[in-house]
């Protein structure tokens, strides 16, 4: 299983530490540019088990020379995204452009409703995304966070990030996640588990449905990946995470809603394809069994 949603963290070791604690083989590590020696130095340590991202303000100076070059020197994908800016302004455009020409995927992070007061929406106008999803082909989006998700139902309210309760058919996400090839759904964070949570019926044919086009990731920030310490950062309106290690939780989920075959699709295939990980399993490196145990 690959978390392609795994934030490098500060300590040396703790990202290898979660993923060991919740099961998960591989992960991206999601890196800030200025953080780039720090998660090299975790990928040599890691031994073939982690890859990395690149993320920086699209509106920064030289933010399209950035993103190049980390791109051509390593890292994988573009992630996350979470900035105050527009999906159709000219500095996301920039980044579309990027992901089409170096066929890197864009994760980005789409919420509206705050999750503290003051705090101001990221990626707006997704209601129209449909027009960008046209417009740039070639370019692999992968959406994530609040309003992606709680628009995988036809009702949006517009009271709260993480509505529950009955999915009405026709939503935006699903319906653009079947009419554009070029579009990928990343399933972290409360986000993604509330929205595959909250209507099992739905759920299985979604996942179904969307079997190529649906990527794991935990987003989760607790310690050991069995749910220690803060597991979705101090957002008050996951506190039904409190306590629990997000990529179990979403594990355990996926495994109960699908066969085998369309878990191994979600959980390892997709991110390889997509993110084009070339990843090795059963893992190969001796040193590291021998250390931490048997993963084959
Ligand atoms: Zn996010
Ligand atoms: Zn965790």
């Amino acid at each position: 299983m690959v978390d392609t949603h795994l934030h490098l963290r500060r300590d040396a070791d703790a990202c290898f530490t979660h993923i060991e604690g919740c099961g998960v083989t591989h992960a991206v590590l999601l890196t800030p540019a200025n953080d780039e020696e720090r998660a090299k130095q975790e990928m040599e340590k890691g031994r073939g088990r982690f890859a990395r991202s690149v993320a920086a303000d699209p509106a920064g100076p030289n933010a399209g020379r950035v993103f190049r070059d980390a791109l051509s020197g390593g890292a994988v994908s573009m992630g996350e995204i979470k900035y105050h800016l527009a999906l159709e302004s000219p500095e996301m455009r920039r980044l579309y452009d990027i992901s089409a020409e170096l066929q890197a995927p864009l994760m980005m992070h789409i919420q509206n409703f705050p999750h503290f007061q003051g705090e101001l929406p990221y990626n707006t106008g997704y209601p129209q995304f449909d027009k960008i999803l046209k417009a740039y082909p070639k370019t692999i989006f992968v959406g994530h966070a609040d309003l992606f998700w709680a628009h995988i139902s036809a009702d949006v309210p517009t009271d709260r990030g993480y509505p529950t309760g009955p999915i009405k058919p026709g939503g935006l996400t699903d319906r653009w996640l079947s009419d554009f090839p070029n579009l990928y759904a990343d399933m972290s964070a409360n986000s993604g588990n509330n929205a595959l949570l909250r209507d099992p019926d739905f759920t299985r044919d979604f996942i179904v449905r969307h079997r190529t086009k649906l990527i794991f990731g935990s987003d989760c920030s607790c310690t050991d990946g069995h749910g220690a310490g803060i597991s979705q950062g101090n957002n008050p309106e996951a506190a039904r995470l409190n306590g629990k290690c997000v990529a179990r939780a979403t594990l355990g989920l996926l495994k109960e809603s699908t066969p085998a075959e369309i878990f191994r699709q979600v959980t390892w295939e997709n991110a390889n394809r997509v993110f084009k990980l070339r990843l090795q399993y059963p893992l190969v490196s001796h040193s590291a069994a021998s250390r931490h145990g048997s993963y084959a």
